[in-house]
């Protein structure tokens, strides 16, 4: 089918389909293409202004069409295994975690300066000191969890240093 934009000869302009351009010529031909609104045969083709709904046409493909969502930018799977064997245990921290993370910094920074660091000795001073061997002072070391069960036992008081977990060494 074909649309052509007609007028008569009274200046009606009007609009017809036709199978075909030569189906058209062979009816404007016998005047069997008359105008709607005067019965005019005199008919014919109008100058068309492709162009308008070209231009809509156009306007319309043109407009930017959302990008779908890429399958290849999914995240992996929590699950997915990942090249680093070593997994880290990780969170997403909010803004009140994040203030808290600081303020176990900012203890964890405090102990640290205001002690004595006595490494795998801890147990051995904690217990000194417990017994008034030495002088209570702030010291800070390591301690094995057999260790840190027995200093607890005997009723020393310690704590775990609070350690970060992006600070691991
Ligand atoms: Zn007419």
């Amino acid at each position: 089918m074909i649309r052509y934009a007609l007028v008569c000869a009274k200046g009606h302009s009007f609009e017809s389909w036709f199978p075909n351009s030569a189906a058209y010529d062979k009816q404007a031909k016998c005047g069997l293409v008359t105008c709607p609104t005067c019965g005019d045969s005199k008919v014919e083709k109008a100058i068309m202004a492709p162009t308008l709904s070209g231009t809509k046409k156009r306007s319309k493909a043109a407009v930017p069409v959302p990008a779908a969502e890429a399958p290849a930018a999914e995240a992996p799977a929590p699950d997915a295994p990942t090249p680093d064997a070593a997994k880290a245990p990780v969170a997403m921290m909010s803004p009140q975690e994040r203030e808290f993370r600081t303020k176990l910094k900012e203890l964890r920074d405090h102990l640290t300066k205001n002690a004595d660091y006595v490494g795998q000795k801890f147990p051995e001073e904690a217990r000194k000191m417990h017994y008034g061997e030495i002088d209570h002072r702030s010291i800070y070391g390591e301690a094995s969890p057999q260790e840190a069960k027995e200093l607890h036992e005997e009723g020393i008081e310690f704590h775990p240093l609070p350690v970060l977990p992006d600070e691991r060494n």
